[in-house]
């Protein structure tokens, strides 16, 4: 039987290629426009997109995609499930409840907000609880007919599959989760079969739990909702989609009774090889393809996606195949067109979600045997000149890295005395995380300073006065450890790598973190090294003004890395060892020039956990090794401070503790009891701070309550470690509720000292 190769895509950027969709929501939200303008205005972004991808030469374009938040949100509206908080009385879902439920309202908390996989895109925890689902509405078929009546596109519809939606959920337990199944089966035939009616031949339904190390257990539940679609809606092609990783239970998956399976040969290829290796693949399948990278925004090797996709026909020579990006181009930016400021040389080398497009549909005319030549020498060429030029790891970078401690030449308690001699501190001192309100007057002088309307005398001469306000005003309130406030940094990623060495920056490369928020993140192209120090000069200057010490502020070198697009050539271990080295440097100069309290965070560990759990100590390894090449190199008495986001810490106690910083600080305050819990069974022996109040809400929090959350953990902590602090930067709140707060803090603090 011959086979035949098709292309696909699985889903395309909702942004638009000026962020016409961003601009389209926050004009609805503000009351610029009306309900039915905006829907006209997402009506014709929508089908713009689809119109693209068709013009690309695509055979099969992803249909109900698209969303006007976020599509985990759409699925939850979609089957009823709105929390009480935000019910009305009807059983369709208005535009207002749904966004409503994304960004909350005066009386109702918004719906949970979390991060999807290991991307930086976050989703909408839906809320499950006692509600019985209903469908209200059948989005992928309006989605198909309209891609249909529209622009006579026979689309691919896109789900999210039962599992998935079921274990992103929230608010029920693990013993519940068939009894929630069974409810939302039928459901999800109701929309399949009025997908098959319509017309539809492919339905693409995604799950990426599959990949999440999935337990052996939920199989089970995977084949009951797999065998029920193929019983009660039989004749509909489902492509059952996986990504981010290779799929767990491979020989389970790939026999389930659908037509189709989706991998991804990006991230999952060495695995994903394996198994076809060792198991094979049905020959009566079709397998999906997922060849061209949707993580990052590399231009593709064609030559050696070819013989990739050779391999692949060897090691499943029957069975169709469908060539299509490694998961949906969400991910990456719209396209480079706009790029008219990079180096042509690395714009040679980029591809963005339009010029992955085409390059799937060139693989598949080069599998199909009616390659063009000078496309693909184009493409080599430009490869080779990139190569050539950049990314070439000197022998001077490993030399330079080789020679770098990566070990405090004293253990933390000898350490300790000369810090405590130098420092002086009392119990429990008082410190912030670094940022303070990022106001509108220093968003606006940045921006006028940026482009050329203020001088960098002028703009020099604002940030100092800001760091001066904000000296006098914590030594006024009594804070014991100061910080210089964060005034100059737009962004704690960005401000490095603008002066770094091997970032570069798009002009236009937004990818979309939530809701209509989003993110450029710096490309990591080549070599990164240190050119000259990036932030003495501030931390100086707010060191001249008072005798209390004030902190040095570094990002680490993993969040660096987990908030930048990378290089593929080499690893990830590799790239944030480079980091680690400049900013060991910077360190060194930090210390030269007299700020000998540094703190070096890392709010992005956590978030960059493999999805596997067995990578996560390989991974935790690395990225502690890489914190110790960038703060080992220090005096006994120099003091390292570190500051993580989020509260999940319990499966990493170990390598907090291995990062030895003398001073951590963690947010802990939205979970503060389950955080002491984690303490309570593992001694940590070195300097720590648990947030004690909540810097996401505008409420001061009282004195009272500080106390309180501060005792708690001095029953598990010892009270000549525990540090006072809030728990994350201040940058998001506005002057007099951040005063009155650290004032309560440091009143909090004073009364705890008294019964120690
Ligand atoms: N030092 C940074 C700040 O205070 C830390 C931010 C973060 O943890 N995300 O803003
Ligand atoms: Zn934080």
């Amino acid at each position: 039987m011959g086979t035949t190769w098709t292309n696909s895509n699985l889903g395309y950027p909702r942004l638009g290629e000026n962020r016409e969709w961003k601009r389209a929501l926050e004009s609805f939200w503000a009351g610029r426009l009306d309900e039915s303008e905006f829907l006209k205005e997402v009506k014709e972004l929508r089908l713009s997109y689809l119109k693209k991808q068709q013009e690309s030469g695509l055979e099969l374009i992803p249909v109900g995609d698209f969303s006007l938040y976020d599509h985990i949100l759409d699925t939850a509206t979609m089957f009823g499930f709105i929390p009480e908080r935000f019910t009305e009385d009807s059983n369709t879902v208005s535009l207002t409840t749904y966004f409503n439920m994304a960004r909350g309202t005066a009386e109702a908390p918004a719906c949970e907000m979390t991060k999807w996989f290991n991307t930086n895109y976050h989703y909408i925890v839906p809320e499950i609880g006692e509600i019985t689902p209903v469908l209200t509405e059948n989005k992928p078929l309006n989605a198909y007919k309209e891609a249909k009546n529209e622009l006579n596109i026979d689309g691919k519809p896109v789900l999210t599959g039962p599992i998935t939606f079921l274990k992103l959920s929230k608010g029920y337990s693990q013993d519940e989760f068939e009894k929630k199944l069974d409810q939302l089966l039928p459901l999800y035939v109701e929309v399949l079969s009025e997908l098959k009616e319509a017309g539809a031949s492919w339905v693409q339904i995604d799950e990426p739990s599959l990949v999440a190390s999935l337990p052996k257990e939920d199989i089970h539940f995977v084949q009951k909702a797999y065998d029920t679609f193929a019983k009660e809606v039989p004749g509909l092609s489902v492509m059952l989609q996986t990504y981010f990783e290779a799929i767990d239970h491979y020989e389970e998956i790939v026999n389930l009774p659908v037509d189709g399976i989706g991998l991804d040969f990006v991230h999952g290829w060495e695995k994903n090889i394996a198994s076809l290796e060792k198991h094979g693949f049905p020959t009566t399948k079709t397998l999906g393809v997922g060849l061209v990278d949707g993580r990052n925004i590399w231009r593709a090797d064609l030559k050696e996606k070819e013989a990739a996709l050779q391999k692949i026909n060897q090691l499943a020579p029957e069975a169709n195949k469908v060539i299509q990006p490694s998961c949906s181009l969400l991910h990456v930016p719209v396209t480079k067109k706009h790029e008219t400021k990079l180096d042509s040389v690395l714009h040679d080398a980029l591809s963005f979600a339009d010029e992955k497009l085409t390059e799937i549909v060139t693989l598949s005319t080069m599998i199909n045997g009616q390659a063009d030549d000078k496309t693909v020498k184009e493409n080599q060429q430009a490869l080779q000149r990139f190569s050539e030029n950049y990314r070439k790891q000197s022998a001077d970078l490993t030399k330079q890295r080789e020679s770098l401690p990566s070990e405090r030449e004293l253990s933390f308690a000898e350490r300790k005395k000369y810090q405590d001699e130098k420092w002086n501190l009392p119990l429990l001192p008082t410190t912030t995380i670094g940022s303070f309100p990022q106001t509108k007057e220093v968003r606006v002088t940045r921006q006028q300073f940026r482009k050329g309307e203020k001088t960098a005398a002028e703009y020099q001469e604002f940030i100092q006065n800001k760091m001066k306000e904000w000296i006098d005003i914590q030594e006024d309130i009594g804070i014991d450890v100061l910080v210089h406030g964060e005034f100059e940094r737009n962004d704690m990623v960005e401000f490095f790598g603008e002066k770094l060495n091997g970032f570069a920056f798009t002009s236009n490369g937004w990818v979309q973190s939530y809701g209509s928020r989003c993110v450029k993140p710096p490309v990591i192209y080549d070599d990164v090294t240190f050119d000259k120090p990036m932030t003495v000069a501030e931390s100086q200057y707010a060191q001249s003004l008072t005798d209390k010490p004030v902190k040095g502020m570094l990002t680490g070198p993993v969040t660096i890395l987990n908030w930048s697009f990378e290089r593929d050539d080499i690893s990830r271990k590799e790239v944030s060892y480079q980091i680690a080295v400049a900013l060991s440097q910077e360190v060194q100069a930090l210390e030269e020039a007299g700020i000998e309290m540094i703190q070096v965070d890392e709010p992005a560990v956590r978030e960059g956990m493999p999805l596997k759990t067995e990578e996560w100590n390989d991974y935790l390894d690395w990225s502690v090794h890489a914190f110790r090449l960038a703060t080992s190199n220090v005096k006994h008495s120099t003091q390292i401070h570190t500051h993580m986001c989020y509260s999940e810490f319990q499966d990493m106690i170990e390598s907090i503790r291995a990062l030895d910083a003398d001073v951590i600080s963690i947010e802990t305050s939205r979970s503060h009891g389950e955080l002491i819990e984690s303490f309570e069974t593992a001694v940590y022996e070195k300097g720590i701070g648990l947030g004690v109040y909540d810097i996401h809400s505008p409420r001061v929090p009282s004195v009272e309550e500080m106390k309180e959350m501060m005792e708690r953990a001095l029953r598990v902590l010892p009270a000549s470690l525990f540090w006072i602090n809030p728990d994350c930067g201040l940058k998001t709140r506005n002057t007099p509720e951040t005063i009155d707060s650290l004032k309560n803090m440091v009143l909090a603090a004073k009364e705890i000292r008294k019964t120690q």
